[in-house]
């Protein structure tokens, strides 16, 4: 890097340490951001007294001369600096791609090894459970990514060692869509693609691009590439990946495993290993009732996790030790409280419509609370498939619409209830509203359940703001009732 012309994009954490790690290592760089407000400003003053030029209001031209193009993940690729730079030949990095470049080696001289996690839904958590059972296995990991610490500073932090650093020798990191979209040279030694479903159409421009992004997780991979056997699209990746040569395919099923797979049998996590010596329990990963929600999904999550943590060899038992200290993050299927018989969830996190159907579909009558931002998305399959569980639905926020005609035209017999949709000042007052609606459609038995299958910022600053409106509310209904 020393002397190159490297353009950051983006000055906000990732862009910031983007910058930083360049400036360090003799790169000349110019970070710029499209806002101009104080709050930008005070961010770039940072990077600015450590020697970049920093250009504010104009992220739309590529300054003269520019080498190499680093950009924030949320950059889409329809952004006019991204034509600008490809029509220039410019290489175009994410923060995946330049921690992975910027690697050093640990004291033995080997990488710390990547385990990647991606797929639409389940990544923070599949990311929690493996750093539970690398734990377990006495490893120092660092689980990063997508879940709050960046990729890159875990990287940097790692190589600096001592105070400032937290000394790894395995990672475990959420990609998202976006971030494998910047991505070209990664090689991790297992990588697992969860599912895929519509998401985040707008940010890729199609489906098939979108895809294609989360597809990239499984290049290059070294030891082992984890799919879902139940998930056709995994499948398929999985077997068009450019792998490197003897990495393996890893299947993971809620059935009996096939060869190369892990799966479940009796209520027990396991693999072929194990049903081939049943006596001795030879493979034992632990059981559904090590996973907590033990949820069909996220007893998949938990078979991804363990495929990810045995390709580096943990043993059995670390996976299954790991389960059992492994909590759920909050706003994930989280019980709120129950009123008259009726139970209240808060899954404010499924901001998509494959994560709401993995949430219904956990229940048997279900009165469902959603709406928010679609991203694009479509909701005839979601209500077709549970039609029959949604007592019914009660809807708010900028995009409702689309869950009303989608409710109207494949679930017509599911009452609706809109609450329309207000801005962020009125946020409490709706999803008060919410509550008391969906308390007369529903019968004791019952879930209330907050699964929006779509994103939150419309009315709330994110899914777990939401969330957390959503359990007040609740809980003060349920002290009004037992008053
Ligand atoms: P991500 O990091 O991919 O957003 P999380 O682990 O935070 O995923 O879970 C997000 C939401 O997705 C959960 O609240 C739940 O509704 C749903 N979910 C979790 N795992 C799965 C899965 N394997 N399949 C479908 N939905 C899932």
């Amino acid at each position: 890097f020393d002397g190159a012309v490297v353009t950051v994009v983006g000055a906000r954490v990732v862009g910031l340490s983007a910058s930083a790690a360049l400036l360090a290592r003799g790169a000349r760089v110019t970070l710029i951001d499209r806002y101009d407000d104080a709050a930008t400003a005070g961010r770039a003053a940072g990077a600015a007294a450590q020697g970049a030029v920093v250009r504010l209001g104009d992220d739309a031209t590529l300054p003269e001369g520019t080498e190499l193009l680093v950009v924030t993940p949320g950059l889409p690729p329809s952004a006019p600096i991204v034509a600008a730079a490809r029509a220039a030949g410019v290489p175009i990095w994410g923060d995946a791609e330049l921690a992975w470049r910027l690697r050093a080696p640990l004291a033995d001289g080997s990488y710390a090894p990547w385990l990647v996690v991606t797929g639409t839904n389940g990544k923070s958590t599949t990311v929690r459970m493996a750093e539970a059972m690398l734990k377990q296995a006495g490893k120092g990991v660092a689980a990063c990514g997508n879940i709050g610490y960046p990729v890159l500073d875990a990287v940097l932090r790692g190589q600096a060692g001592g105070e400032a650093g937290e000394p790894f020798e395995v990672l475990v990191i959420e990609l998202s869509s976006y971030q494998l979209y910047w991505s070209s040279t990664l090689s991790p030694l297992a990588s697992a693609v969860l599912n895929i479903a519509p998401d985040h159409i707008d940010w890729h421009g199609s489906y098939a691009d979108y895809v294609a992004a989360k597809g990239r997780a499984y290049e290059n991979c070294q030891v082992a590439a984890v799919y879902n056997a139940a998930d056709l699209e995994t499948v398929r990746l999985v077997e068009e990946a450019d792998v490197v040569e003897g990495c393996r395919a890893i299947g993971f099923t809620l059935g009996a495993p096939g060869l190369s797979m892990l799966g479940v049998v009796d209520g027990i996590l396991a693999d072929r290993a194990f049903i081939a010596d049943r006596r001795t329990n030879a493979a034992e990963l632990g059981t559904v009732y090590d996973v907590e929600p033990n949820a069909p999904h996220n007893i998949a999550n938990a078979l991804a996790a363990a495929a990810l943590v045995r390709a580096y060899g943990v043993e059995p038992a670390a996976v299954r030790d790991g389960l059992r200290e492994f909590r759920p993050e909050p706003h994930r299927i989280a019980w709120v409280a129950t009123i008259d018989g009726v139970d209240f969830v808060d899954d404010s996190k499924a901001t998509n419509p494959h994560a709401a159907s993995a949430s219904i579909g956990a229940y048997d009558h279900v009165v469902w609370l959603a709406g928010g931002l679609a991203k694009g998305a479509d909701f005839d399959d979601l209500v077709e498939r549970h039609a029959k569980r949604l007592r019914g639905a009660v809807l708010f926020g900028a995009e409702r619409h689309l869950v009303a005609e989608a409710l109207r035209r494949r679930a017509p017999e599911v009452p609706v209830v809109d609450l329309g949709g207000p801005g962020p000042e009125q946020a409490a007052e709706v999803i008060a509203e919410a509550i008391a609606a969906a308390r007369t459609m529903a019968v004791s038995g019952d879930t209330v359940l907050l699964a929006p299958a779509c994103a939150s910022m419309d009315m709330f600053t994110s899914y777990g703001q939401r969330g957390d409106v959503f359990a007040e509310a609740v809980k003060a209904a349920k002290a009004e009732a037992t008053d």
